[in-house]
């Protein structure tokens, strides 16, 4: 239940209005709003003007964002807007002040965005290209430092905002890059258990009856298919029980398909209820069941004359109605260095020769 309720939560945010794109638009808005205060404080009017311009584009992605639209437009804008920035601020105020290292958090997220969003046609191939321009510009602007000094200096107290600053980005650069990670996790995750729970959910439509919850006739044929290996040569080895609901038809067309359908769950409880655990009970057909019985002859017979006795003694209580309900059953066995058809094919031949003989009882 917890269990579910994490899920859920996961869920909501990474695929819901007002998840993970919605708080990294918030998250980047918030960090422009310090810059845009200190390029202010530092007067500086064409970076003011700059993050301005990207607040608003924050501003608008993130309303986007909430609404679940224009998610890949707004991985564009950062994977566009974190560079310029972090090289425009560079060269304004020098290296110092760290803005470069937000380039690396870009390669982070351009993998992440790569991934997980569909920007790129081949996402390994051109996020690596990315992150490899991004290589450039960041030695690039290092390199082009170590020959100019910066555009703007002399402002006051330049060195203790290059202190803060320093730090600031620094912690933005390592922060950035662990949410992205944890973000791939998670999602990785959350992908993988969808995966395992999709699969198992595809497993039980291939291998159950979804009416009656038996074993379907594929499945069926499998185990029959495992034994005849197994006990290729072993006479009486195990054996089959095919059986048909008495006249089904009468209570479809009498009491309606739903009535019907209720029979059939009620009978299929009854077999399973009658058969042991090592025994298998499969809807092999409309209201036909086949049970493989481990065991020969003799005693499968015994087991399909119990089954029959608690089919027609059940009462079948459906809405005000109490329906009565017979089956018909053909036993066979195994014969050695015979084939599985043949057994199939015997017991069908017994089970039509009861329902011949007047029904509600066992051929052996
Ligand atoms: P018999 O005693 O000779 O076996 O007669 P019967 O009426 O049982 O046999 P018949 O083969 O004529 O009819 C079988 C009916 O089972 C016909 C079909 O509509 C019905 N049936 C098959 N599958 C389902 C199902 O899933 N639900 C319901 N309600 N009816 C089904
Ligand atoms: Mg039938
Ligand atoms: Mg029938």
């Amino acid at each position: 239940m917890a269990n579910n309720q994490n899920t859920q939560k996961i869920e909501q945010f990474l695929f819901r209005r007002g998840g993970k794109y919605t708080v990294i638009a918030g998250s980047i808005c918030i960090i422009h709003l310090i810059y845009l205060f200190f390029f202010y404080k530092i007067g500086l009017l064409a970076m003011s003007i700059y993050n301005i311009f990207c607040i608003s584009g924050y501003f608008f992605f993130l309303a986007e964002a909430y609404k679940g639209n224009r998610i890949k437009d707004f991985s564009y804008y950062i994977l566009f807007e974190i560079p310029l920035h972090s090289i425009l601020c560079t060269i304004f105020v020098g290296y110092e002040y760290n803005f470069m290292l937000l380039l690396i958090t870009a390669i982070s997220i351009v993998f992440y965005f790569g991934l997980f969003l569909d920007c790129f046609k081949r996402p390994i191939f051109f996020s690596s290209i990315v992150a490899i321009i991004y290589y450039i510009l960041l030695i690039g602007c290092k390199h082009y430092l170590s020959f100019h000094t910066p555009l703007y200096t002399g402002f006051k107290n330049a060195n203790s905002y290059s202190d803060f600053f320093g730090y600031f980005n620094l912690s933005v650069a390592i922060i950035g890059i662990t949410f992205f990670d944890i973000l791939l996790a998670i999602e990785y995750g959350y992908i993988k258990n969808k995966l395992v729970s999709e699969n198992s959910k595809l497993d039980n439509y291939a291998t159950y009856d979804p009416l009656t919850n038996l074993l379907n006739r594929r499945s069926a044929d499998e185990k029959l298919n495992q034994l005849f290996d197994a006990h290729y040569h072993d006479e009486d080895a195990f054996s089959v029980i095919m059986c048909d609901i008495d006249k089904f038809k009468l209570v479809n067309d009498t009491y309606g398909h739903d009535a019907g359908d209720y029979v059939l769950k009620e009978v299929a409880w009854i077999l399973k209820d009658t058969v042991r655990d090592e025994d298998i009970v499969s809807r092999w057909g409309g209201e036909e069941f086949l049970i493989i019985v481990n065991n020969n002859k003799a005693n499968a017979a015994i087991l399909a004359e119990r089954i029959r006795a608690q089919v027609e003694a059940h009462t079948y209580k459906y809405q005000n109605l109490e329906l009565r309900v017979t089956i018909t059953l053909g036993v066979s066995s195994f014969h050695a260095n015979s084939d599985i058809n043949s057994l199939i094919k015997s017991a069908d031949q017994k089970l039509y020769r009861g329902k011949e003989n007047g029904r509600n009882q066992v051929v052996a």
